[in-house]
């Protein structure tokens, strides 16, 4: 370790601050390119969001046609347009095999990892890393810049009285958003920044449930159930998908990808009315006529069941929004399954969360991620304002900024080394971190 130490010296190191998937793929690339690379992190272990998103079947990234891929990062599309051609899904899957993971397409055409949880790959990635001398500092929490870019670490624990200062050629810091805080991502970063001028946006929910007024009689009965198959419509999109029937409200894919729209309407009407498709694969034609065919004795749930197929919890549903005097006219009826309006209150807390929107303001960064008022220091990952639904556009926008970034970063040090660029930062960091070098 020692050897390092003096390499260190002698070539300026470069700070990855932050091990989610985009600090850690950052480090890859500069580790990969033979740069020495210093990883920190506020937690005990890197990439705990990662493990938490693992829980769910990780879904890393998404195959369909580039085209598609990059419409899902709606304002953002044309810059992950040039990213994403930098690296991509497929450059995703290579990734991961070089690690030796495999990955195989879903029904839904999504990617994950065949065989391996996040917690094996996650042990891969930093067996790599440690391959490539890579010093993992975790424990280590970033605080703030001084003059000429300078960085501040304090440490938690046992550390926390202790910090030395190191020079170092360039930062990234890949810190995430402000979901899920107890997964690291706390986002008490953006008031370091703002204290540079750099625009912070506030955070916002993403990717999150949404508050229903539901009867307590409808969520005795329907809470957990799913809605599946149907078409939601909101300001002119058609989204097909699932959405869950939870105590609070909905939750699930179909509304994540209409969740910008939603939170900008709720923030200006104080509501969002939805209209659910119960069956999109009919027309309103088709379900009047299989509900006027004669009943025989059938009660209105049993037809509902066996001419349309609607599951009990769209049925219920039915219940819980329409009059009797509407369930009883077939037309009106059938109008209300083809558009049934559904009123969301609020988003639920940033907490719960998958995701996070708001964050750097995307006029602070240059092409290779790099903050133009703070020179040599770049960024990545979900702390940046973009957002995306689920569906494997997450991770792949953390991996693919960090691979980003860290190609700036290798332009930048290159440059520096040939004499035209000024180092930066300095770091602070515990006399520990020394010590054990
Ligand atoms: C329940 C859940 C399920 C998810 N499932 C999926 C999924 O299947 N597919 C998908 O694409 N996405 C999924 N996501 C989202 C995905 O996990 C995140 O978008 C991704 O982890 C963001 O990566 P990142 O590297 O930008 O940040 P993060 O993974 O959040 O990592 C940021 C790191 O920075 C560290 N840090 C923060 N502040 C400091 C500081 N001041 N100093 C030092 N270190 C600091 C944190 O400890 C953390 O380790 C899921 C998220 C959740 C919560």
């Amino acid at each position: 370790m020692k050897d390092t130490a003096s390499n260190a010296e002698a070539t300026l190191p470069i700070a990855v601050i932050g091990g989610g998937p985009a600090g850690l793929m950052a480090a890859t690339v500069l580790a990969e390119a033979g740069k020495c690379v210093r990883l920190f992190d506020a937690m005990p272990s890197p990439g705990c969001k990662f493990l938490v998103a693992g829980r769910g079947g990780l879904n890393l990234t998404h195959s369909e046609p580039i085209p598609d891929f990059i419409s899902r990062y709606g304002a953002w599309s044309p810059l992950f347009e040039r990213f994403i051609q930098k690296f991509s899904p497929d450059d995703l899957r290579t990734f991961c095999n070089r690690l030796g993971i495999e990955t195989s397409i879903g029904s839904s055409r999504r990617v994950f990892p065949s065989k391996v949880s996040a917690g094996t790959f996650l042990d891969l990635w930093m067996r790599h890393l440690t391959d490539l001398n890579v010093v993992f500092c975790p424990r280590h929490r970033w605080l703030c810049f001084t003059q000429a870019g300078a960085v501040h670490f304090s440490s938690l624990g046992e550390y926390h009285k202790d910090v030395a200062q190191i020079s170092c050629a360039a930062v990234l810091l890949a810190l995430g958003g402000a979901s899920w805080p107890k997964t690291g991502s706390d986002g008490h970063w953006a008031e370091r920044l703002k204290e540079h001028g750099i625009q912070v946006n506030a955070f916002k929910p993403a990717n999150c449930g949404f508050t229903v007024a539901w009867s307590s009689r409808f969520v005795e009965r329907h809470q957990g159930s799913p809605l599946k198959n149907i078409a939601i419509n909101f300001a002119a999109k058609r989204v097909m998908g699932e959405l869950l029937i939870t105590a609070y409200g909905l939750e699930g894919g179909g509304i994540y990808t209409l969740g910008p729209l939603l939170r900008e309407a709720i923030e200006r009407d104080a509501r969002a009315c939805l209209s659910i498709d119960l069956k999109p694969d009919l027309s309103v034609d088709t379900i009047i006529r299989r509900l006027s065919e004669p009943r025989a004795g059938h009660t209105l749930s049993s037809i509902l069941r066996s001419r349309l197929h609607l599951s009990s919890s769209a049925a219920g549903l039915l219940r819980e929004r329409l009059s009797a005097e509407t369930l009883n006219d077939h037309s009106r009826l059938a109008s209300a399954i083809k558009s049934l309006d559904v009123e969301l209150l609020a988003p639920r807390p940033l907490d719960e969360a998958i995701s996070s929107a708001g964050g750097i303001d995307m006029s602070e960064i240059d092409e290779t991620l790099m903050l133009k008022k703070l020179p040599g220091v770049f960024v990545a990952g979900e702390m940046l304002g973009w957002e995306a639904p689920t569906g494997g556009y997450l991770l792949q926008g953390a991996f693919t900024t960090g691979y980003v970034a860290a190609k700036g970063i290798l332009e930048r040090v290159d440059g520096f080394s040939t004499g035209t660029l000024e180092p930066r930062p300095l770091i602070v960091a515990p006399q520990q971190y020394w010590d054990a070098l």
